[in-house]
Order: structure tokens, then sequence, then C-alpha cells
């Protein structure tokens, strides 16, 4: 496809503002007006055409099934985003004094309050813009909360099914890391962890339900272990689809967890756009918490200062149009709506993994919560999981998370979540199976593909390694 450049019809504008009657010799400085400003130069229909078509181009939530496990790619209400936009949100400054923004800090407050009800945590910061972010600002309290008592623990233990931003998040932050390993059930053996605590822990960074999808039933001795040897246990609750309404991270046992309310509480995310990780700790640990925080007071709500908080994370109160729909969704739903949002994505995952249990191999066998794994070692002739998941894309499918986590070799990480129909997944379903049967009959059908996309297997690690970022004419 032509960059908008390449459509240039020069002397073409894309604006046909009416004659002006104002005085021809203008007071601006002319060596502020430049001439040789590159601009496209399109007729108003070529250029709706360009950028609708390009839009096009994206496969999203809402144009296909999007299973992107520990992803939660779910539809998003558009009430939402109405909500986002109104004047009154996107037109107040971030810098306002308490007293002209009121609304917007008791918008704030709730939130909190309804975060903390969920996960049964006793304060929330919203400041941290991603999952990521949430981890780095959960691991420089532990650090602050260990400097404070005069303890020198340096070392964060993750297990080997972890989100790779976990150790990446502790390394970041200046920890040693010390891996886990998971046993036969995908789970953490207490008895292994036991062998690995030491005064020089800090912490165990956990996800549960873990990224295989699977809620770890130890997770009350697991705590206890940690507690027992003066560690802190931070949550990875970026996906807690599962468990909303049904289980409580205060309540397992976790000091600090951060929520992705990009996946769970309904914001459009991809590409990197604004997101929100919110950090939730529990009352030994509130007073570190990013500054400021917003409190309710008799005249209403002001900013304030935690004593030992570890300063700032993001600018302003982070992403504020963030907040709006995730308490929109959060009200929308009501305790019980949520409950069966919870119910529904299990139930989902649990459906569609029943659908193809028969024709590919699970290393983890068990019910499962919102999410589930297949590996590619059923498939013939060699046909291999990143082939699967490019030939989806020929059937309208966005591909299940490939290749994570590592403890699954040739993995496929399959996510449906709770907005998606018994048709979809069936559909989704016997594609698969479809897919697998083309590999019997015709390998490198499977292995070419895709077919229908306007560009077909890029050279990830030359992309990685040498991305152009830039657009030249002369190359
Ligand atoms: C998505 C995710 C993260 C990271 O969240 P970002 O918003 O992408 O930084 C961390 N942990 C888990 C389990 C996740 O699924």
């Amino acid at each position: 496809m032509k960059l908008i450049f390449e459509k240039r019809l020069p002397g073409i504008t894309a604006v046909s503002l009416p004659e002006q009657n104002l005085p021809q010799n203008t007071s601006l400085p002319q060596e502020l007006l430049r001439r040789d400003c590159d601009l496209p130069e399109v007729s108003e229909g070529e250029l709706i055409r360009h950028y609708t078509a390009l839009s096009r181009r994206n496969l999203g939530v809402d144009n296909a099934f999007y299973p992107l496990g520990s992803c939660t790619m779910k539809y998003n209400p558009k009430i939402h985003e109405k909500l986002a936009r109104l004047d009154d949100f996107c037109e107040s400054h971030p810098l306002a004094p308490a007293a002209a923004v009121q609304g917007n800090l008791e918008l704030i407050w709730e939130l909190e309050q309804a975060l903390c009800e969920i996960t049964g945590m006793d304060a929330f910061s919203l400041q941290p813009s991603a999952g990521a972010h949430g981890e780095l600002t959960g691991l420089m309290i532990i650090k602050a909360f260990f400097k404070a008592g005069g303890q020198q623990r340096d070392t964060i233990i993750t297990p080997d099914s972890s989100h790779g931003t976990n150790p990446a998040s502790a390394a970041m932050c200046g920890f040693k890391i010390l891996t886990l390993k998971s046993n036969a059930r995908g789970e953490i053996d207490p008895n292994e962890l036991e062998a690995l605590m030491s005064e020089k822990v800090a912490a165990l960074m956990l996800t549960n339900p873990n990224t295989l999808g699977l809620f770890d039933k130890n997770i009350l001795r697991i705590c206890e272990i940690v507690h027992n040897s003066g560690g802190l246990v931070y949550g990875d609750g970026a996906n807690a689809n599962a468990v909303l309404g049904m289980a409580r991270f205060k309540d397992m046992g976790f000091d600090l967890v951060h929520l992705n309310l990009h996946k769970t509480f309904s914001t459009p995310h991809g590409g990197g756009g604004p997101g929100a990780g919110p950090l939730g700790v529990t009352r030994a640990l509130r007073d570190y918490l990013p500054a400021p925080l917003v409190s309710k007071t008799e005249n209403g709500f002001d900013y304030i200062d935690p004593p030992h908080s570890i300063g700032r994370v993001k600018a302003f109160n982070g992403n504020f149009s963030i907040f709006v729909r995730a308490l929109a969704y959060i009200r929308g739903l009501g305790g019980e709506g949520l409950k069966r949002t919870g119910r529904i994505a299990v139930l989902n995952a649990n459906y569609l993994r029943k659908l193809l249990e028969n024709d590919f191999h699970l290393k983890y066998k068990t019910l499962c919560k919102h999410e589930f794994v297949i590996d590619d070692s059923t498939m013939p002739a060699g046909v291999t999981t990143m082939d699967l998941a490019k030939r989806l894309l020929d059937y309208g499918f966005h591909p299940p998370t490939v290749y994570f986590p590592l403890i699954v070799k040739g993995a496929l990480m399959i996510e449906p979540t709770e907005t998606e129909s018994k048709q979809t997944m069936d559909n989704f379903a016997r594609t698969l199976i479809t897919i697998k049967q083309e590999a019997a009959d015709n390998p490198e059908l499977v292995k070419g593909a895709p077919y229908s996309t306007p560009v077909s297997r890029l050279d990830e690690v030359r992309a990685a390694r040498n991305p152009v970022l830039r657009y030249s004419k002369e190359e």
C-alpha cells in the first residue's frame, strides 16, 4: 500500500475554507511561516479512503476472535468511550487544584474503594500506567520497606511459569532473581520454595491463577512459608478475570498486587496504547505508596502524600481516562455482574479446552481458570506452533499467544474471555482441527501461510534487532 505522500497530486488539498475578508498583510513573523512544509496533497475523499483502508488492515477484538492468552482481549463496551470523552473529564487540567476538580477526585477515590473491595487490599495507587509499571512500583515499595526496617534483602523469587515482566521488573529494580521450578502439575512445590527461602529473600512474585491458567491450591501455605521467613508476597493480578468476585488477593495472603485495568476492567489495549496498572497494598505498606493519593475529607476530596512515599511514578494522576472506563465497567456490572463475568470466563475457557483436548496435546490437563495451554507435539509433518498461528490468520482469527509460558514446548496459550459466544468458540476449535488436517494432507500449505495478509512471514529477529522506524523517500 502506498504512503499518503506517494499519492500526492500537486496543488490538491483536503480543505476548502471560504474566502477570507481579513487584511492580507498578516502580522505573523515571516520567519515562522514555513513554506517548505511537506504536506500530503490529496483530496478530502482520498484522505478518508487512505485512512479507512489502513484501519481495515488491523485485526482486533472488534473484527475478529482474539484469544490472546494472558492478554484478555475482550469486547469493551462502547459506552465507556463515550463516558471517557465527556467534556468535563477531557477538559480538566491535570494540574488543576483539588477544589476545582472535586468530581475527578471523587471518581479516583471511588475506583480505589472498588478495587480494594474486589481484591481485599487496604489501599491502591492508580498511578502506574501498565502492569509492568505496577510491578516496578511494588518492588520499589518492597525495597523501601526493608530498607526502613534495616534489612538487607536483595533477592526476588519468581516461578519458571511467570510472565517475563516479573523477573525483568525485579532486575530493573536492582534485585537478584531466583527461579523456582514448577512441579508436574504446573504449580509451586511448597518444599522447593521453603528450600529457597532465606533472610536474603525480599519477596516471592506470584501469579494466581498462573500463566497456565491454573489456580494454585497451596496458595495459603505458600504465603505462610514466605511470611515465616520475613519476606513479602507480590501478586501479579494482570489477569484477574477468573477470580473476580470469587477469591480476593489479600485473603490468599498477598501483601501487594497489581491489576491491569486494560485487561480485566475493559479498556481497549494492544500496540502499547495507554493502560493502567494500579497497585494495591496491605495496611503495613500503605505509607510507601506513590504520592499523591486522594483522600476523602469533611469538605470533599483532597490530595495527600503518604509519609514514607517512594515519590511519583507517573505524571499527574496517572491515565485518568482509563479510570473512567474501569469505574463504568465495575458500576455497570455491580458485584453480582463481576462474579458472573469471572464464572463465564472460566466456563468458556474450559468449554474450548474440552473441544480441543482430543486433537491437541495439553501438558496440564486439569480444570483451568481463564486460559489453558495446548502445544504442537501432535501436529503432523513437522508443522509447528508458528505455522498454526500464521494459518489461523487466513481463517480470520487472531492467533493465541505463542511459545509462552516457556515451560511448555511449542505452547499456544488460549484465553477466549467471557465475551465470546459458543458459536465463535465452536468455529475456532473446528478451524484448529481443520488446520491440523491440512498439515497432514498438505504440510507446505500450512508452512507457507498466511496468504491473505498484506505481508506474510516477517523476519522477526531482524525486525527486533534492526528496526526501521522512519520512512525515508531515499531508501
Ligand atoms: C500483561 C501481563 C503483564 C504486563 O502488563 P503490561 O500492562 O503489558 O505491562 C504482567 N503479568 C501478566 C501475567 C500479564 O498477563
